[in-house]
């Protein structure tokens, strides 16, 4: 595992309006992880990849990525330097082609042929997609419009992927497939930062995991002892 770590976050507050969502979270990234924060509903698993990505001011703490200070950058700074992420319920846009969601994932790289060549790209690593180029987006199916969820986070070219619950509502099968999607995308030099509800696929992808409880980081732990020790996850997680 590389050691040098490529987001930090640290002493991480949050709120919306006068409720407080996160209390303080840190949490480190190391360059090629897959990372997955864990915990149970409301716990401010999303709070922290909307906090991180922009979409959700910080009320203090500090963000750091690559060693740059990019608290409170607005969302579309983030992407470009190197964020990307994927929002819980996919949000894609269902008037529009499957094509067309894709290439507004470019948007930010200024240059046709360039968003082009990122879409070609993307076909290739999903044909299923690439068959369904024309049609609507609001026709895919539930593991098809995450793949295009995912594809789309990709065009901006991200070193960080941040995912929120890619496996929301999906098949156990189609959950696996986003998976396989997932560790593939790790594979090839993305890091990435994963909130999942559903732990024992969290934990098969992951190598580290974070727990959260009610805004706070309450522990930290390599993926595999959680996987392999049902009791120590069930201190962590209750129930
Ligand atoms: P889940 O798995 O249910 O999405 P989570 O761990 O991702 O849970 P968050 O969605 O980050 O949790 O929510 C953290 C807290 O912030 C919760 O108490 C939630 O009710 C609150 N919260 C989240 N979004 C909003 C919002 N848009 N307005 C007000 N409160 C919100």
């Amino acid at each position: 595992m590389s050691a040098r770590t490529v987001l930090a976050v640290s002493d991480l507050t949050a709120a919306y309006g006068n409720a407080t969502a996160l209390h303080g979270v840190s949490l480190e990234v190391r360059e090629g992880e897959t990372v997955a924060l864990i915990g149970a509903n409301g716990a401010g698993k999303s709070t922290t990849l909307r906090t991180i990505s922009g979409l959700l001011a910080a009320r203090s703490g500090r963000i750091a990525w690559e060693g740059k200070d990019i608290t409170n950058w607005p969302a579309d700074r983030v992407v470009a330097a190197g964020l990307s992420h994927c929002p819980e319920e996919r949000h894609v846009w269902p008037e529009m082609t499957v094509e067309e969601n894709l290439r507004l994932g470019g948007y930010l790289c200024g240059s046709r042929r360039e968003v082009d060549r990122r879409a070609a790209l993307a076909f290739g690593r999903f044909p299923r997609l690439q068959e369904r180029a024309g049609q609507l987006a609001g026709t895919l199916s539930g593991g098809e419009q995450q793949m295009l969820a995912i594809a789309r986070a990709l065009m901006s070219e991200p070193r960080l992927l941040m995912l929120d619950e890619p496996s929301l509502g999906l098949s156990p099968k189609m959950a696996e497939d986003v998976f396989a999607v997932v560790r593939d995308i790790n594979r090839h030099g993305v890091t990435v930062l994963l909130v999942e509800q559903n732990v024992h696929n969290a934990l098969s992808v992951a190598s580290r995991a974070y727990v959260l409880e009610t805004g706070r980081v309450t522990a930290e732990r390599n993926a595999g002892d959680l996987r392999d020790d049902p009791d120590l996850l069930r201190t962590y997680l209750g129930g």
